[in-house]
């Protein structure tokens, strides 16, 4: 499939940016894709399924405390979350954009269809991406349901884009950290994940002072930089901020 055909999921963005060379339309919505199923190992969310369904479902309200439910439920508008789809999402994949950054933290693998039928991290999928193939969805893995999913989009309205981006995926055990994964977004470069910053978490107690200190380094280590909507070192501060919110949150202490 070359540049002249795309897939259809929500229909959003090809409406949106109207790219003159698509010439062709595929239409995903009788593939099968608009299901989410939990099986033994994983919830899986079909590329067709919209960001109101995942608000919505049950199963991913429970699924590391709610997070991508919540996501999903606020941001765009509200008609708009009745189109948008996860394979949309990550078929666009915009620097700013929140649902890939906060699937990349909560561990998720992508379903693809190329020359064969595959499943790989999301996290590399979106660096490795070739043109024309078809995303299946995404599964998120068991293992991480009872850890803790977290997101900090910095806007300056509710249906803004981020001009911060921060997610993670935190466990406890007695009170110490025992897994961490961080990812950020909108720097204003897409989303990378900094282990740097999660091994400072690890290992630590659920305190707010591990939580600053990470901070401290993690805006030595993301890369930002100035666009039109905010300088670097406005989002540096935001970078910092973003784990002193985390830790908030984590010590019970957010408002
Ligand atoms: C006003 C507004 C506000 C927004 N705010 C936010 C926000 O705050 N945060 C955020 O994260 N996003 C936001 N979005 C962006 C939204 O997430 C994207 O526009 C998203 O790409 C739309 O999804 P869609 O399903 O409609 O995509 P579509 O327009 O259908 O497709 C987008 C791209 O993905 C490809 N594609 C679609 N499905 C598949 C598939 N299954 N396999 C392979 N490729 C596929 C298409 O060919 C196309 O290239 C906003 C959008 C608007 C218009």
């Amino acid at each position: 499939m070359g540049s002249a055909a795309a897939y259809v999921g929500g229909g959003v963005e090809l409406v949106l940016r109207r790219n003159p060379e698509v010439a062709t339309l595929i239409d995903l919505s009788r593939c099968g894709l608009g299901r989410i199923v939990k099986t033994a190992e994983a919830l899986s969310l079909g590329a067709q399924v919209t960001l109101a369904a995942i608000s919505r479902n049950g199963d991913v309200k429970a699924y590391a405390g709610g997070s991508l439910a919540y996501l999903a439920g606020h941001i765009a508008h509200n008609n708009l979350r009745n189109m948008i789809t996860i394979g949309g999402a990550i078929g666009r994949n915009q620097p700013w954009n929140d649902i890939v950054p906060h699937l990349i933290a909560l561990g998720a693998y992508v379903e693809i269809q190329d020359d064969q039928e595959r499943v790989m991290p999301l996290s590399d999928f979106i660096r490795q991406r070739e043109p024309g193939t078809l995303i299946l969805g995404v599964r998120l893995p068991l293992v991480n349901a009872d850890l803790h999913g977290f997101l900090w989009r910095f806007t300056r309205t509710q249906q803004d884009i981020s001009l911060l981006h921060c997610s993670a995926l935190i466990g406890v055990q007695e009170s110490v950290v025992s897994a961490a994964t961080i990812v950020y977004a909108g720097r204003p470069g897409g989303t990378v994940l900094y282990p740097k910053v999660a091994a400072e978490l690890i290992g630590r107690p659920v305190k707010a002072e591990t939580f600053l200190h990470a901070g401290g380094v993690a805006a030595q280590a993301v890369e930002v930089g100035d666009d039109l909507r905010a300088s670097g070192s406005y989002r540096r501060e935001l970078v910092r901020a973003a784990m002193v919110r985390l830790g908030e949150e984590m010590a019970g202490v957010a408002q």
